[in-house]
């Protein structure tokens, strides 16, 4: 089974249309949570990901952007962000991202593999290090996890004595590329794709994985995007210019 896994896409549906349009077909689909939060298309973008279909985890973005939590945790920013959010979502989709399921959550056909925004044991944690990824390592009793939340493509591996984090080397710094990783039986991984709409490891494509279940192999993707049409809905629609500008940093 080949499933396509995009995670934080972050109302930027200019990024969402480039990875989607080069995509390779998937038997599945899994959205790994903030489809909503900083970007200026939130209904275009939710109302998208419902077309797609598949699984959805909520992420943070998603509860605070529904209502389900108080953003008073987020940076002010993100907060600004939020309330910009709740003021233009449509009260279907802001229904809509309010009922999606907590991770981690598994799919028919894969028992090894599950699915969450932030961490195995908690969908709010981060897992941006080595030492983050650890506990979650040694104690999830289900080998592979895809999560996002950190926005930091990449696989962690577990070994005797500690972990891996495996960053994909790519060779231009604006061309499509893709970077494989085949994971090995008998070793525990945590697999984040990346974010689609708002990459914060330096690299402004898009980015998204493919997992093939039965060449136990994941392949990460950068694409290149309409950046400046994601930066000129940001502006037009009065949100914070910061969320314009990161976006072409990756960060
Ligand atoms: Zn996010």
């Amino acid at each position: 089974m080949r499933v396509l896994l995009l995670s934080d896409i972050h109302a930027n549906l200019e990024a969402l249309e480039a990875c989607l349009a080069v995509a390779p077909k998937c038997d599945s689909i899994v959205n790994l949570g903030d489809i909503v939060g900083y970007g200026a298309s939130p209904n275009e973008v939710t109302e998208r990901s419902q077309r797609l279909g598949g699984l959805v985890v909520r992420g943070n973005h998603d509860k605070a952007c529904s209502g389900l939590t108080d953003p008073k945790d987020f940076n002010p920013l993100a907060g600004l962000a939020v309330l910009w959010t709740r003021d233009h979502l449509t009260p279907e989709n802001a229904n809509w991202l309010r009922l999606l399921p907590q991770g981690p959550v598994q799919i028919d056909g894969l028992p090894d593999v599950q699915f969450v925004h932030g961490s195995p044991l908690d969908e709010d944690e981060y897992v941006v290090t080595e030492a983050d990824a650890s506990q979650p390592l040694l104690t999830t009793p289900v080998p592979v996890t895809f999560f996002g939340h950190t926005h930091i493509q990449g696989v962690v591996k577990s070994r005797p004595g500690g972990n891996d984090f495996l960053r994909p080397e790519y060779r231009t710094v604006g061309q499509r590329e893709h970077c494989e990783f085949a994971l090995e039986q008998g070793s525990s991984y945590l697999v984040n794709p990346g974010s689609v709409g708002q990459p914060r490891d330096g690299d402004w494509r898009a980015a998204f994985a493919v997992f093939d279940s039965s060449a136990r192999a994941v392949t990460l993707y950068r694409v290149p995007y309409n950046l400046k049409g994601a930066q000129d809905r940001i502006v037009a629609a009065n949100l914070p210019r910061r969320l314009a500008n990161r976006l072409a940093a990756g960060r």
